[in-house]
């Protein structure tokens, strides 16, 4: 039974566009009692692989934690193979607000000791415990109230792209370093202040207001779901934002805008920006923020002892890397000397500058289209290459892609298609079409045709 991937990432993003397929990006969190995280991992990863359900999960004794992107079509029966789970009834899945098909290309799920790294001693509070929920419109008002104090619980990285208006944005790198700070920052608020917090999907507030409870605070509220689930309320209910910026998220688009709001900068020049990056270095994977300028000059690097890097050899930046435990990291977080234009400590309340508005998230250039069929036969003397329509129709006049691991990717112009055997305009699914293709193509290339 297959229990782990088989297809490369680079593998998958050619499937997923080539199903043409509509997916969902979403994340849900629940605490319970799991017996054997195992079995329950190997359960899951059945179920979901069946339903091509992408992500990153982990699984511990005390619950999951799960960031996907599930196929619209399937989003139905995927919740049922979550609702077959008693713990997991009625769970609120958090959709993302910008979609990308391409968010996960993988379904990683990981038996860990704990579904989040909090560093906390569960045995020293009651996890039960925990903080009031509040709605995105009820976290508005709370957030009027000037005997509040809100605090943002996610890493600094992920503050400076965007956060609540009047956040306490603690200067940390992880989780676990934020709770003691803030315990000692607001040790004289415990009584009478309103401590309100939030992260991203909700599940590291879980913890925090269950620990600052313990440690004395009366009055202790979390946003639920989010900032995920708070930008969809927004969007829904028609809500002023008190977030400005970017939300970062954990899968390949790095981030969903909430506002137009521009806050950061380029960490390499300084410019306005808050679209984050992994450094191209393998060895390196910093995650920073860097414009598109730089990006280009840069060709994505951090440093030029990156940029150096990556054009030797690949035996050479192996060796390299070699006993430096990074290169295998989803990212590497933290601060580097090569970075001037990032900062710590307190964040702009105010833009830098307005986003403008795209189309595609992540910003590449992508020729729009569709897959029609497969090559069954090619003519090397004739140059003529058979194909079945599978999908769509062809047309004499169409701009097509053939596309291989051999061939490559080969652009053509059709002047004159013969479908079934004569010569004819167009050809339906299910048509064997052959037409001249000056290239050598191999059986099972895909055609496609392109549209613009
Ligand atoms: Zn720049
Ligand atoms: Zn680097």
């Amino acid at each position: 039974m297959q229990l782990y991937n088989t297809l490369s990432a680079e593998e998958r993003a050619i499937m997923i566009d080539d199903a043409g397929k509509q997916r969902l990006t979403l994340s849900f969190y629940a605490y319970a009692k799991i017996q054997d995280p195992q079995k329950f991992r190997n359960d899951l990863f059945i179920a979901w692989n069946a339903l091509d359900a992408l992500g990153r999960i982990y699984v511990a004794h005390e619950g999951i934690n799960a960031q996907m992107s599930v196929p619209a079509e399937n989003f139905e029966a995927f919740r049922e193979t979550l609702e077959a789970y008693d713990f997991m009834k009625g769970i609120r899945l958090n959709v993302a607000v910008e979609q990308d098909d391409h968010s996960f290309l993988k379904l990683t799920i990981k038996v860990r000791h704990k579904i989040v790294a909090d560093g906390l001693n569960d045995d020293t509070f009651d996890v039960t415990n925990i903080g009031v929920h509040l709605k995105a419109k009820e976290f508005n008002e709370i957030l009027d109230d000037p005997n509040t104090i809100v605090v943002d619980f996610r890493n600094h990285y992920e503050s400076e792209v965007g956060h609540f208006k009047g956040a306490i944005t603690p200067d940390v790198e992880t989780f676990r370093e934020s709770l003691p700070i803030i315990n000692e920052q607001l040790k004289d608020y415990k009584e009478d202040k309103n401590l309100v917090m939030y992260c991203t999907g909700g599940i590291r507030c879980e913890k925090a207001s269950a620990y600052f409870k313990r440690q004395g605070f009366k009055n202790v509220y979390q946003l639920e779901g989010g900032i995920i689930n708070y930008a969809k309320q927004l969007k829904e209910e028609g809500l002023e934002s008190k977030f400005i910026g970017k939300n970062f998220v954990f899968d390949n688009r790095l981030g969903e805008r909430i506002t137009d709001d521009i806050i950061s900068q380029c960490h390499q020049c300084g410019k306005p920006c808050d679209n984050h990056t992994n450094c191209e270095n393998d060895g390196c994977h910093l995650l920073f923020i860097q414009c598109d300028e730089c990006k280009a000059a840069m060709e994505n690097c951090c440093s030029t002892e990156c940029l150096e890097i990556i054009h030797m050899p690949l035996v050479d930046q192996v060796r390299l890397r070699t006993g430096k435990q990074v290169g295998n990291k989803v990212f590497r977080k933290g601060k580097s000397e090569n970075l001037k234009f990032k900062h710590s400590g307190d964040l702009p309340e105010t833009a830098l500058a307005t986003a403008q508005k795209q189309a595609d998230i992540r910003q590449k250039i992508k020729v729009k289209k569709v897959l029609l069929g497969k090559a069954e036969h090619y003519y090397v003397k004739a140059q003529v290459g058979q194909f079945t329509v599978e999908n769509h129709e062809l047309n004499s006049g169409d701009k097509i892609l053939i596309s291989g691991p051999t061939t490559g990717d080969q652009e053509l112009v059709l002047d004159k298609i013969i479908v079934n055997g004569a010569e004819t305009q167009s050809a339906k699914i299910g048509d064997k079409v052959t037409f001249e293709v000056p290239f050598r193509i191999r059986l099972s290339d895909k055609l496609y045709k392109i549209v613009n």
